[in-house]
């Protein structure tokens, strides 16, 4: 073809894109979903456990979504105040929350919950479910479980278990602890299991109850004393590692679970698109991979749905209720 009618159907080619362009960009901007960055909120410390899962999930989530997820850490209150953030955000899309059990035990430990788990949020879906590593200070004499139990007793209040607040899991794991050793430690909160971990690193603290994605890589390093893995098998990312309950303390469990929430009333075309985009990232090669390295195991597909997770919320509220109440641990 000559250059110059080649030049010419380039010309004709751009022109017809352009009005193209004029007539429908307006309006098919503004109507797809998403066209702006979208807020994660993450209840806890940058750098965390539930941080490290939102990030990762955030970044397997935008190849599908076309958009950015900004990840928003709103700490304090064990959780409850990213609760209260998301379900008094508008219901537009672009805010959604990822917690994990805080969400069910939230309402027996707070007496005055500023929101309902069960009714101001829409669901989109679960995650992946993650163990918890029971983990003593470098130099904390007590070389295994059994060492620690007899250790614990002895000391009493005087061991310094750090968690991330009340309704943090390491509050719960903590709680259920004591409760089965018999012994009240002293409690030192922090806004999340990050610098919680930073304490216990640097030797401020003496224990702490933590999930396998933040916590691996310290293991694995020695830079901490790992006493068990909290759930009723051992697992694969630690195959050395005893549970507790085979260390004498029988039927221990806490499996850490992951659920993305939205204010109630997000458009149900949203949550739609959303709830895809996290199916889609749940298969995602470099996310699997990360999370299976960490510890962390993808649910199945019948819970990555926001009937899965709303079926799910409701009987862990059922479950984890009458146990707090029966411990007393609450707040006013
Ligand atoms: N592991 C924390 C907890 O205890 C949360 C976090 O910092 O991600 O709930």
């Amino acid at each position: 073809m000559p250059p110059i009618l080649a030049r010419a159907r380039c010309t004709l080619a751009w022109t017809a894109v352009a009005l193209g362009c004029l007539a429908a960009g307006p309006a098919a901007a503004q109507n797809a979903y998403p066209n702006h960055p979208i807020t994660l909120v993450v209840p806890f410390a940058a750098g965390g456990p539930t941080d490290v899962v939102a990030r990762s999930l955030g970044a397997a989530m935008s190849k599908t979504l076309g958009q950015s997820i900004v990840i928003e850490n709103r700490t304090g209150a064990g959780g409850t105040l990213a609760s209260t953030h998301v379900a008094r955000a508008a219901p537009d899309g672009y805010t959604f929350l990822i917690h994990h059990n805080g969400m069910a035990t939230a309402p027996a430990l707070y007496r005055k919950l500023p929101y309902d788990p069960l009714k101001d949020f829409d669901y989109v879906g679960q995650v992946a479910d993650v163990p918890m590593t029971l983990l003593g200070r470098k130099d904390l004499p007590a070389a295994d479980m059994p060492a620690f139990i007899k250790y614990a007793r002895e000391k009493g209040d005087k061991v310094n278990l750090a968690n991330a607040g009340l309704g943090a899991v390491s509050q719960l794991c903590g709680m259920l602890l004591q409760e089965a050793l018999g012994t009240q430690f002293t409690t030192v909160p922090y806004a999340g299991t990050a610098p919680a971990l930073t304490a216990l690193l640097g030797g401020q603290v003496d224990v702490l109850c933590d999930q396998t994605t933040q916590t691996i890589p310290h293991i694995k390093a020695e830079r901490v004393k790992l006493y068990g893995v909290t759930t009723l098998d051992r697992i694969k990312a630690l195959p050395d590692a005893p549970t507790l309950q085979e260390s004498g303390l029988k039927g221990f469990e806490v499996k850490v679970w992951h659920g993305v929430y939205a204010p109630k009333g997000t458009p149900p075309e949203a949550i739609a698109k959303f709830n895809a985009a996290l199916r889609a990232g749940l298969k995602d090669p470099a996310f699997r991979q990360k999370m299976a390295d960490l510890g962390a195991e993808i649910v199945p597909e019948s819970k990555q749905t926001p009937a899965g997770l709303q079926t799910w919320l409701q009987s862990e509220v059922n479950k984890w209720g009458p146990i707090i109440r029966k411990a007393g641990v609450y707040a006013d």
